[in-house]
């Protein structure tokens, strides 16, 4: 048995979801990425202590361990992810605070890995608006750490505390200060695991909210958002553009532009889709090439959006 599997077993004590070779194209959006050396989804309820024994035993043992959200904002390599890939998918109600769902006064906490769309649902049935994210696939932590925006709307401004494990196996609580952008988050200069987040949300009148999120996700579907396996936008918006990134690539004619199995929607300049059995390379090389044209054309350096995860 390998040192991974070895540690991986070891750790999982409650009897989590273990996976070894585990084909990550199965856990992201965009349907690409090979095998993980081992997957391991802990049991739910115990999901905090078993990442805290993982990452001070995996850090002692210098194993990487690579947190998955939904995948909706991951391109995974071919080659796949060495080392242990800690899904969050079980990170809900937990002894650890915060509690999935747990309402006090305006405020809601969310386990980390509680889905977008679900946090949505339940903000709804309590009368809290948090609707502009109606339709956005991926998790609580993810949205967190990417600082997700839609609709004119970053989880930032929603946002009162962060449960956090840090790499040493250290929980502690974040209150949000300014350290937030344009889909920027300070956790995306750490490695600390998002246990869980608080938001403090609008109170309005529950038919209102359902209407609003019925628009946002009509919309999302009028614009074509899950029509083919992505991860939502490729590339990041710049106000010193003066364009949205879509717009830019719309003008260099690129929409419909193919390498492999990857293409650029024909109806939207700045969503790459996996059209036919594409590989994570094809998304990669397409995204440079993207990149370089329009570098050389603009003279503007767009920045990715999807994370490239993985061994490249
Ligand atoms: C159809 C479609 C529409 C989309 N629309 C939008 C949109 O409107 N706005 C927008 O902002 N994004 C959008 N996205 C992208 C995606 O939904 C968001 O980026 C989302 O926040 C990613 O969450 P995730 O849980 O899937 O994160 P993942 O893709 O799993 O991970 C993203 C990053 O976050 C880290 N991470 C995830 N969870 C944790 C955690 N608990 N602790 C620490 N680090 C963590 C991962 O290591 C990785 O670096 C869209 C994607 C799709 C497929």
């Amino acid at each position: 048995m390998s040192r991974v599997a070895k540690l991986a077993e070891k750790i999982n004590q409650e009897g989590g979801d273990l996976r070894f070779d585990e084909i990550m194209a199965a856990h992201t959006t965009f349907k690409v990425g090979g095998p993980a050396d081992c997957w391991l989804r802990p049991a739910s309820g115990s999901f905090a202590a078993c990442a805290a024994r993982l990452f001070t035993e995996a850090a002692r043992e210098r194993i990487p361990v690579f947190v998955l959200g939904g995948g909706a904002n991951v391109v995974v390599s071919d080659r796949g992810i060495r080392g242990i890939v800690l899904d969050t998918g079980s990170c809900r109600g937990e002894s650890t605070p915060p509690q999935a769902g747990g309402a006090c006064g305006e405020t809601l906490s969310f386990g980390a890995g509680t889905a977008v769309d679900e946090a949505v649902e339940a903000a709804a049935a309590k009368g809290l608006d948090f609707s502009f994210f109606a339709g956005m696939p991926g998790t609580i932590g993810g949205g967190i750490w990417m600082n997700a925006r839609a609709y004119d709307h970053s989880f930032s401004d929603f946002l009162s505390t962060v449960t956090l494990l840090s790499r040493n196996g250290e929980f502690r609580t974040y209150r949000r200060t300014d350290d937030f952008g344009y889909k920027r988050s300070p956790f995306q200069s750490t490695d600390d695991l998002i246990l869980g987040g608080t938001f403090a949300l609008p109170r309005r009148a529950t038919e209102d909210i359902r209407l609003q999120m019925a628009r946002f996700r009509a919309d999302r579907e009028a614009k074509g958002q899950y029509r083919f396996p992505s991860a939502g936008s490729a590339f990041k918006n710049n106000r010193a553009f003066g364009k949205p990134a879509g717009k830019i690539i719309d003008e260099l004619g690129l929409r419909g532009f193919r390498i492999g199995g990857a293409e650029i929607a024909p109806w939207h300049g700045n969503i790459i889709i996996n059209r036919e059995n594409a590989r994570a390379e094809d998304i990669k090389t397409l995204c440079d090439e993207v990149r370089g044209r329009v570098k050389r054309e603009t003279g503007f350096t767009l920045e990715c959006e999807i994370l490239f995860a993985g061994e490249w």
